[in-house]
């Protein structure tokens, strides 16, 4: 067997990464492992076909569904994770989201920790990602007195056109909070080059502030920092009384390894850390590792969440057009008591995407000219934690994910509410469509953290209550989802148990 390391890290996209960015200067010896490798640099990064529609960056790996169906699932497993691909929007929960909220569908309920805990690592994240934003324009984002480290990325003139038009509805629309590595005033130190590929694309320029770019590469000038590629984590054993996890089990490119350290941080995404800790199970912890709760793997949320694509006779020039949002109807509407949720744009709608919806002879020309008077739209709900929405193992060791989403009403409303909006502003049709099971981006929820060992996983350190070394730091912990994307929660939470393990225990 080798050597011990003091901390094994397991997955190293926004939660992994995250974390061991902020324990690299412990001086630890920290032992990252995961299933991919680099996501490789190439020009098919920024094409559409090849990312959209041959899912050249997707693994090949098959789950399913709860009917037994094929799920392919739209995850990324590379260094960085799901960041890698993902938009860098990066918005905080709103206060009231880690209260109890009322929604026509049932409760979202209470965190067992409020805004305030998370308040300084959200800024530490913020500051850590270089997210642009502007404070005080989005209506309902929670009180912070230190401004944005980066100024908002600016509208171009189509989508400055749009949000004038909504703020002489009365409307707040808002420079959407971006990690990107850009700087508008000086593109000799300007990464990003403000592209029409960014939202669901690798960045081939390195100029998104992803978990490779941001954390793992300079976790990596650590001495005391080592990355395992092409290493999945198969499970992990624990000492003869089930107190503590003593070593993982990796397959690292077909070949079987072992790997012990004092301290486990299990980061593979909710869906795969709910799955590694189910294979573990053992005579101590026969249904899973740190589940005597019954909860592992229960109330997964991915957010009820809509594309659209809006078509006006207008064309839309825009290079980079992920840089709305709007959050009036997020909590309710005059019309509507209960959440209705958050839109932001989507990145640049491309002919090979609208392929897809369309009749299959639609000519190439008809598909380039839709795209070039469209106007992509992400619409997002919050999806209520239900205890029969489960990740689980079915005896071909295969991952089943059985999902039914919550009530959709108040989604259904946000979206008319759109487009009435958008109609107003300029006549236009409307291509909607609901993301499937496979759209697993806003995972969360299977390992929820609370104070209560019989009704949650972790602790609020995110150590397993059952498990005195065990954690998990990725967006297993959501108690609830919210209706903003997860990824600034995750990698706030991330810095917050960081913390936590830097004061007690290393
Ligand atoms: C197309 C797309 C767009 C998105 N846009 C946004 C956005 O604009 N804003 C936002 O906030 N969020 C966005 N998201 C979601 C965001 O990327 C995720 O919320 C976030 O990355 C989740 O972090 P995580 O740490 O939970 O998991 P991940 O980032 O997925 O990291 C998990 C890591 O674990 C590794 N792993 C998994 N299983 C194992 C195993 N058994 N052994 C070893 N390693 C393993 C994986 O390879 C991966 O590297 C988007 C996602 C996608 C797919």
């Amino acid at each position: 067997m080798g050597m011990n390391y003091d901390i094994i890290i397991i997955g190293s996209g926004a939660g992994g990464g995250t974390i061991a960015h902020a324990l690299a200067d412990t001086g630890k010896r920290i032992l990252i492992i995961e299933r991919g490798g680099f996501l490789p640099r190439e020009k098919e990064n920024w094409d559409v076909k090849s990312v959209f529609i041959e899912g050249r960056y997707n693994p090949e790996e098959i789950w399913k569904d709860k009917k037994g169906k094929p799920i392919h699932p739209g995850t990324h497993y590379y260094v960085g994770g799901n960041t890698k691909v993902y938009g860098a929007a990066l918005l905080r929960l709103r206060e009231k989201d880690f209260e109890e909220i009322e929604h026509k569908g049932g409760i979202s309920p209470e965190w067992p920790l409020k805004y305030k805990d998370f308040q300084p690592y959200y800024l530490a994240a913020e500051k850590l990602y270089q997210i642009h934003g502007q404070r005080g324009e989005d209506p309902l984002e929670p009180y912070d007195a230190h401004p944005y480290f980066k100024p908002p990325v600016s509208h171009e003139p189509r989508i400055q056109f749009i949000h004038d038009k909504m703020e002489e509805m009365g409307l707040k629309p808002f420079h959407l909070p971006l990690g990107l590595l850009l700087n508008e005033n000086d593109h000799e130190k300007s990464a990003c080059i403000r592209c029409d590929t960014c939202d669901g694309f690798p960045c081939l320029v390195d100029g998104k502030s992803d978990a490779e770019v941001i954390c793992i590469h300079p976790a990596l000038k650590h001495p005391n920092v080592e990355l395992l590629l092409y290493a999945k984590a198969l499970c992990l054993e624990t000492d003869r009384g089930g107190e503590k996890v003593i070593n993982v089990e990796v397959d690292r490119d077909g070949k079987k390894e072992v790997y012990t350290a004092d301290t486990f941080i299990v980061s593979c995404g909710a869906i795969n850390s709910a799955a590694l800790l189910l294979r573990s199970k053992n005579d101590r912890h026969p249904r899973g590792l740190g589940n005597s709760s019954d909860m592992l793997g229960r109330h997964y949320m991915c957010h009820i969440n809509s594309a659209m694509v809006a078509l006006s006779t207008t064309s839309n020039f825009t290079h980079y057009q992920k840089t709305l949002g709007l959050n009036d109807f997020y909590f309710d509407a005059p019309d509507w008591k209960y959440p209705l949720g958050h839109i932001q744009l989507l990145g640049n709608v491309k002919s090979d995407m609208l392929r897809t919806g369309a009749p299959p002879l639609t000519p190439s020309i008809a598909l380039r000219a839709m795209a070039n008077h469209a106007v992509g739209w992400w619409i997002c709900s919050e999806d209520l934690p239900d205890p029969n929405n489960r990740v689980a193992i079915n005896e071909n060791n295969e991952i089943v994910l059985d999902y039914t989403s919550s009530d959709e009403e108040g989604h259904h409303r946000l979206i008319k509410k759109l487009k009435g909006i958008i109609k107003k502003i300029e006549p236009s049709l409307f291509l909607t469509q609901r993301i499937p099971i496979e759209g697993v981006a806003h995972q969360v929820g299977t390992c929820r953290f609370g104070n209560d060992p019989k009704t949650s996983v972790l602790d609020t350190s995110c150590k397993a209550h059952d498990l005195n070394n065990l954690y998990v730091v990725d967006g297993s912990f959501f108690p609830s989802s919210g209706a903003v994307n997860p990824g600034l929660t995750i990698m706030a939470n991330a810095l917050r148990v960081a913390d936590i393990l830097k004061k007690e225990h290393l």
